[in-house]
Formats: structure tokens, sequence, C-alpha cells
């Protein structure tokens, strides 16, 4: 039995939050603090573990995991199959995005973000581990590094990661070096898998619960755990729940049991109840995904634009 890897509570009060982990070895689990909420990988696999399988095996690790329509065999492919998630992100983002804007984005795969901030203007740079995805960027004229280490005398004003810092195994340090990175008044914008997600936290889906839980994942993080991390650092910070998969998604888990099924149902049950159902997951946090935004500027530069709905500032309400 582990002590909490966020606020080091003792063993005694820590629990098996996730007994099976995809892709993991059978000694591996997820385990959660009564204390800070955290959950977590445990055992911790080695740094050099880790170093082989995002520069050797994580595009052919996530083509395992698809079950909808977005593709990892190829880098091409990849980008095409993203510009939905580029049209979703956008709202908590076009705020900051201007012609000349110096922006940073860590964990930028095949560029599909890149591509639509440089066409607001903006100065992009890109971090990205993945050999395969490297080389394309390279060839789209991106600008990209290896590694966040890598870029020593550059800031920026906005600096954004999506579906990156849970696979963070030091979550503390990551952010104070990409703070450490921002220009004064400067944000960082980011998208993190929410453990709320009813799939996991609501119904109990045998299915999901072996697909769900990820080798490549660190921590999965609510509001609540989250909250922890930033208080403990003392930024300021705003998060707002948002939700991906829709109600048809769900019911495909749980009439198939696998993942997919985005927009099955749309025409037979009308768009109506699809908005209901996801607007009642944001507005209980019930949801699948949280963004996070905080600012250099502790003044109180506008987080995430002022016209975001359902938007909470720390202390968040608890459920
Ligand atoms: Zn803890």
């Amino acid at each position: 039995m582990p002590e909490c890897r966020i606020c080091q509570s003792e063993e005694s009060n820590q629990h098996v939050r996730a007994p099976h982990v995809f892709g993991g070895e059978g000694t591996h689990q997820f385990w959660e603090c009564d204390d800070c909420s955290a959950i977590y990988l445990d055992p911790i696999p080695s740094m050099e573990d880790e170093k082989r399988f995002y520069a050797q095996e994580f595009e052919k690790f996530m083509s395992t995991r698809v079950g909808d329509h977005r593709d990892w065999s190829s880098a091409e492919i990849h980008k095409v199959t993203n510009q939905d998630q580029v049209k979703r992100r956008m709202p908590f983002l076009q705020d900051y995005l201007h012609k000349g804007t110096d922006l940073l984005e860590i964990g930028c795969s095949s560029g599909f973000m890149l591509d639509a901030f440089k066409a607001f203007g903006v100065n992009c740079v890109g971090v990205e581990p993945s050999g395969e995805f490297s080389e394309f960027l390279e060839q789209s004229g991106h600008s990209a590094v290896g590694d966040l280490s890598e870029i020593t005398n550059q800031k920026f004003d906005v600096i954004t990661h999506f579906f990156v810092f849970e696979h963070i195994r030091d979550p503390y340090q990551f952010l104070k070096d990409q703070y450490a990175l921002l220009k004064d008044g400067g944000v960082i914008i980011c998208e993190i898998p929410c453990a709320n997600d009813p799939l996991t936290s609501m119904f109990d889906i045998e299915a999901f619960e072996k697909f769900y839980w990820s080798i490549a994942h660190h921590y999965y993080y609510t509001p609540q755990s989250l909250s922890h991390v930033l208080d403990e650092l003392g930024y300021t910070y705003k998060l707002a729940p948002e939700q991906r998969y829709d109600l048809s998604n769900h019911m495909t888990w749980m009439l198939d049991g696998k993942s997919g099924g985005q927009g099955r149902f749309t025409e037979s049950l009308g768009n109506e109840v699809l908005e209901t159902y996801r607007n009642r997951l944001i507005d209980s946090w019930q949801c699948d995904t949280i963004f996070l935004c905080f600012s250099k500027d502790v003044t109180g530069v506008p987080l995430l634009g002022q016209d975001q709905p359902c938007l909470l500032v720390h202390p968040l309400p608890l459920s």
C-alpha cells in the first residue's frame, strides 16, 4: 500500500480506486487519497520505461485505444480526424489569440492545434517528444522541440496543453516550469480529463473500467485534487467544466461495452435531449473534462474569457 503521491498522506488513508490498468501489468492499480482526493498510479513506472514509451510506443498504444473516428495510424490522418477538437476548444482560447501573440503548446502531437493558432497570426512553438510526430511537424513548417527543457531564452503570452497534465510524473514541477516561461500577464490554459466522468463515477460499466484507467497516466484529476495542487503552488486560477462525450457515446458503452458511438442516437433522440444531458453533467461537475486557466498577473486578468459559461473560481463549491 502506497502513501499519497500528491499530499504524502499516510498509507491507511489510501484506497484502491481502479484495480485494472489498461496497458499495465497485474501489479498496477490506481489509488485514491482520502485526504486530498488525488487518484494516482502505483507502482510508478521507471523513468527509463517512460522515456522509451513516449519515444517509440505512444502512437501505437493510443491506436489500440481508439474506438471512434480519431485515428493515430499516421500524423496526417491524426490531424484530419481531430478537427472537431479544434472547434470545441476554440471558445476557451480565442480571446487570447492575436497577431504576434507568442504561444507555446506542450505535447502538440500532429500540430492540429498549432495550425489553428497560426491562422490567428500567432507565433507558435511546439513541444513534442514523439519521433514520428516531430518529423511531421517539421515538414508542416512548425517550430518544435522534443522537451520543455530545450526552451531557454524565450517567454510566452499563452502556454497551452491538452490532455498532457495527467501524463506528468511531477505535476508541481511541471506547472512551475511553465509558469517560469510566462511573460507578465501571460496565461496558461489546459485541458485535463475529469475523473468525475459519469461513466466511471456514476455508472458501473465493467468494460469502461477496463478501458479508462491507462498506464500512460500518472494521475486522474478532479476539481478537488487539481485545486489542492494549485493552492499549494499559490496560483490564481479558474476551472471550467466541459463534457466531450455525448449521450450516444455513453449509451454505446452501456449497450455494447465499447467506445465510440458519438452522435449515434442524435437523430432519434433529438438535440434537445442531448443538450439537456450535457448541460446537466456540466452544471453538476459530473463531467469528463476540466479546463484549467491560470495567469501570471495576480491582479486579475480575465481568465478563460468573460463569456465562458459555468466558470468557477476557486475555492470550488465541493459536492
Ligand atoms: Zn493525498
